[in-house]
């Protein structure tokens, strides 16, 4: 990876049907490094989408053959991680909620044990920088070696402006920390609105981020999970042009 090119992350919040996603990926797979979307969706209420299961990953499995690309999912649990492992996904990202909860990141880490897989973790959603650092620590105990850091922001009582409030000055702290682990920036858990994405991101590359993590689905106005903060892969396509990074 060279110093300024930066690593390019998107798709859909939630997988939530084979064409959906089939018609995102065919758009956007020649301008991303990697196609990110969620298979298990922890959600604040029961009620609401939960993602498609198993049934996700054998789509995931045949897109990753297809476009010889690499799909990133959250995993919450070492289950997930064992499911998703037989549909060939190699790379796994700790969500925010999950990122404070020591079981769970060490039953997950354990799993991994010694793999070449890719473990990328969330900042957790209060900005206690020893969480994150704890779960970083958990993983790299476990002897993986591929690890990414991510900032989708911090849930903060005071300050609306954004869904979650980015914190340049904790991720500062994090990369004196780990100056070996590179950061990717995710502007639209950061915004949770489409009209902010460009400006986050513009500011990440400012703060030399190693990468961005979009998410892109293939009618955002009847999206089931974040719809205000999901962008169109032709809108997708504007970002990386006005941002001019491919
Ligand atoms: C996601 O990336 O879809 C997600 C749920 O993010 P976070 O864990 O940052 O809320
Ligand atoms: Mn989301």
């Amino acid at each position: 990876m060279g110093t300024n090119k930066k690593i390019i992350i998107a798709g859909p919040c939630a997988i939530e049907t084979k064409a959906g996603l089939f018609s995102v990926v065919k758009e956007i797979h020649d301008k991303v490094d990697v196609i990110r979307g969620g298979v298990w969706k922890a959600r604040t209420s029961p009620n609401d989408y939960a993602g498609k299961g198993e049934e996700a990953l054998k789509w995931i499995n045949q897109i990753q053959k297809k476009y010889n690309i690499l799909f990133a999912i959250e995993v919450g649990t070492k289950d997930h991680v064992a499911l998703a492992l037989k549909y060939n996904v190699r790379i796994f990202w700790i969500g925010a909620r999950t990122t404070s909860n020591p079981f769970a990141v060490q039953e997950i880490a354990e799993t991994l044990y010694n793999t070449d897989t890719e473990i990328w973790i969330k900042n957790p959603i209060f900005s206690n920088l020893d969480l994150w650092f704890g779960a970083v620590e958990r993983v790299r105990l476990n002897k993986i070696r591929k690890i990414k850091a991510i900032h989708r922001g911090f849930y903060c009582e005071s300050e609306k402006t954004y869904r979650n409030n980015p914190r340049w000055d904790l991720l500062d702290k994090f990369k004196l920390q780990y100056p070996n682990i590179p950061v990717i920036c995710d502007p639209s858990h950061i915004t949770g609105d489409k009209k902010l994405i460009f400006n986050i991101s513009k500011k990440a590359i400012q703060k030399n981020i190693n990468g961005l993590m979009i998410e892109v689905h293939h009618n955002p106005e009847n999206a089931l999970s974040d719809k205000k903060q999901q962008i169109s892969p032709k809108e997708f396509n504007k970002l990386l042009e006005k941002l001019n990074l491919k």
